[in-house]
């Protein structure tokens, strides 16, 4: 059975194998890692490793706080502009899919001026937004923008990044680790846990310090403040203690097959086998321009979306879980996320080629 699941997503099996010991060996002490204090010496050594492991992983420099925070990547969407859209109030996004589309609307609820720069949402998002040529950075805090399209499938990738001379954002949560990027490249970084990095409930920040420092703060909320929970190391308020242990294996797991380098390199095999389908198919399309092609995500049609959803049925009886595109724009959706073998893109090929040699 393979889990093409956009997340929560799948997890590397040795990890599961290490929860499942974790309780076993705990079964009788009632001391299993979701039954001790998130201010234990067990699980402060836990959340310490953790974030050395990521800093590690992502070669983030001192100058940068790492946060394990809970309420996921939306939550990110109104502390973002709580904590730096303070002085000029106005933020500038690039509209490349509905994540970007769903901070823009948070951060104007929070009273925020939002200027969408360019949107490629009359073209289904199949391309990426380009920044404009006379883009002034100085009149925006910051501009924002997600990485990998989680439902679109279209992704800036270290070398197509827009390239500004102001503060940057990224929402990494669907291809955090999966592919290199430059960490001092952006001002803050954010992921939600639950497709690359563990379970859901844990969301990373990563914070550029001296930018930090720089903000009025007044009238925004303790837990709102990333300042508390970098002081704290993670612990201002009861932390999610089980999504940052898990999360803690998977860092273990990602070291241990090579780092992102090595991610990166089985994830492009993973996707071009399956872009490379696609491509010469004549009954599916991978609609999504080929230098923005997300490496995690990838999207694709017969053009009938009934059919598409029969085909992503007839697939759970051959034990491929979970193909079936956003409800938001229908079609399939294969996650290949960083725990995702290369035997489920083959199974997954094998399925497709069937399909086509009984249905084109
Ligand atoms: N950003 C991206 C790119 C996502 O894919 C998601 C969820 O899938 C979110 C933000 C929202 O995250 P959450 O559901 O953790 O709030």
């Amino acid at each position: 059975t393979y889990n093409f699941s956009a997340g929560p997503g799948v997890l590397p099996e040795a990890v599961i194998t290490q929860i499942k010991q974790e309780f076993e060996k705990n079964e009788h002490t009632h001391m299993s890692i979701v039954e001790i204090s998130h201010r234990s010496q067990q699980f402060q050594t836990i959340v310490a490793n953790a974030e050395q492991k990521l800093r590690q992983l992502m070669q983030i420099p001192d100058n940068y706080g790492v946060v394990f925070l809970q309420g996921g990547g939306s939550t990110q969407f109104e502390m973002l502009p709580l904590n730096f859209a303070t002085k000029q109030q106005k933020i500038a996004f690039l509209d490349s899919g509905n994540f970007a589309a769903k901070a823009g609307e948070a951060a104007q609820q929070l009273g925020k001026s939002v200027t969408v720069l360019a949107s490629t949402k009359p073209t289904h998002y199949q391309s990426l937004p380009a920044l404009p040529q006379d883009f002034d950075a100085t009149a925006y805090d910051y501009l924002h923008i997600v990485t990998n399209n989680t439902i679109e499938g279209a992704t800036f990738h270290q070398n197509n990044l827009p390239k500004t001379t102001g503060r940057l954002v990224a929402d990494m949560s669907s291809n955090i680790l999966a592919e290199p990027y430059q960490v001092t490249d952006f001002d803050a970084i954010f992921a939600g846990g639950q497709k690359n990095l563990g379970p859901a409930g844990v969301t990373v920040a990563i914070i550029k310090k001296d930018w930090l420092a720089e903000q009025d703060l007044t009238g925004v909320g303790p837990m709102m403040r990333y300042q508390n929970h970098i002081d704290k190391q993670s612990m201002y308020n009861t932390s999610p203690v089980f999504a940052i242990y898990a999360l803690d294996l998977v860092l273990d797991w990602v070291i241990a097959q090579g780092g992102v380098a090595a991610m990166h390199e089985r994830n492009l095999a993973k996707a071009n086998r399956l872009y490379d389908y696609l491509d010469q198919s004549g009954f599916y399309t991978a609609p999504v321009e080929k230098s923005a092609r997300s490496l995690t995500n990838i999207v694709f049609t017969t053009g009938d979306l009934a059919r598409d959803k029969l085909i992503a049925k007839q697939a759970e009886t051959q034990g491929l879980f979970n193909l079936a595109g956003h409800r938001s724009v229908g079609g399939f959706r294969a996650s290949l996320y960083n725990a995702q073998p290369m035997a489920a893109v083959d199974a997954l090929i094998t399925f497709l080629k069937k399909v086509e040699a009984e249905q084109a």
